[in-house]
């Protein structure tokens, strides 16, 4: 692995918490980056603060409640992390969750909380955050999004729907703030392994099943070339390369972390 030093860069895990997000940040850390996280869950937050502090003592690690749908909290985030930090160099916009429901199932209550939720995560954190990001050097904004925005399940309408649309945000947001030198890019992500998966095992596996045969045989069912489900950590490696210079002639572009899944050329 290239070494990178980002002591004294900031990066805002939006998400913080779990999965994909924490694992973001544990590499951050690790590259010697303060690091700032946020989640709705208190207690989520905090056991993620522990297990930050557990394996990195001396982090500078802030650890904050805030609903990224939420106008408020995002502005005492920003403020938090300004208050903390001083600036902030990497917003990750991970924060988020999926929707399975077919067109049948979804009412407009459903689509207007989907939209919601995929658009203003990424607007909101982005809006609050910008004013911090254009006096650093190289500043960035990555967004966690779906191999759903090009590949749409039907079973999963709402979501793909707002994924592809977020897909263009991302390339509005790359071009419109370009002359600011700020970066925008995107991760296109399969099956990773999280919280809602685990939940999954429990509820569907056969007595015995182990979880490794459970991951195994779905994959199969759903044709991942690679055979088995992403790791947090490993889309975690794909936005730490967006959010930092080793990317730093890249923007408004994405990065497939799907195991293969995708059917296009
Ligand atoms: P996890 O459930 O493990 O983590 C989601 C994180 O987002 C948690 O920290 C959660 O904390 C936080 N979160 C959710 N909603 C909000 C909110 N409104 N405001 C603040 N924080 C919020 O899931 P993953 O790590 O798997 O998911 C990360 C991202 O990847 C999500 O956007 C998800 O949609 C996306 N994704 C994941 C896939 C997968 O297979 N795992 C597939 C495609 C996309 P809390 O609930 O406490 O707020």
């Amino acid at each position: 692995m290239i070494e990178i030093d980002l002591s004294g860069r900031v990066a805002v895990v939006t998400g913080g918490s779990s999965g994909i997000g924490l694992a973001t940040a544990e590499l951050f850390l690790q590259a010697g980056a303060s690091v700032a996280i946020c989640g709705r869950d208190g207690e989520r937050l905090a056991r993620a603060d522990a297990l930050l502090r557990d394996n990195f003592p001396d982090a500078q690690l802030l650890a904050a409640r805030c609903n990224v749908l939420d106008d408020c909290d995002v502005a005492d985030f920003a403020q938090a992390v300004s208050a903390r930090f001083g600036h902030a160099d990497m917003l990750i916009n991970n924060a988020g969750q999926g929707r399975v429901s077919t067109f049948a199932d979804t009412n407009d209550d459903a689509w207007r909380e989907e939209l919601n939720l995929k658009y203003f995560s990424i607007i909101r954190p982005t809006r609050a955050f910008l004013p911090m990001l254009r006096n650093t050097a190289e500043p960035t904004i990555t967004c966690v999004n779906s191999l759903l925005a090009l590949q749409p399940e039907p079973h999963m309408v709402a979501t793909s729907s707002a994924r592809a649309g977020v897909l263009s945000l991302v390339k509005s947001l790359a071009t419109e703030l370009a002359p600011q030198r700020i970066r925008v890019n995107s991760i296109l992500i399969g099956i990773v392994e999280s919280g809602q998966w685990r939940r999954r095992y429990e509820a569907q596996a056969q007595p015995g099943e182990s979880w490794d045969d459970w991951m195994i045989a779905l994959a199969r069912k759903k044709s991942i070339p690679l055979g088995r489900f992403g790791r947090p950590e490993e889309a975690a490696q794909a936005l730490f390369y967006l959010a930092t210079p080793l990317s730093s002639y890249t923007t408004g572009s994405h990065i497939d972390v799907s195991g293969g899944v995708a059917r296009h050329v």
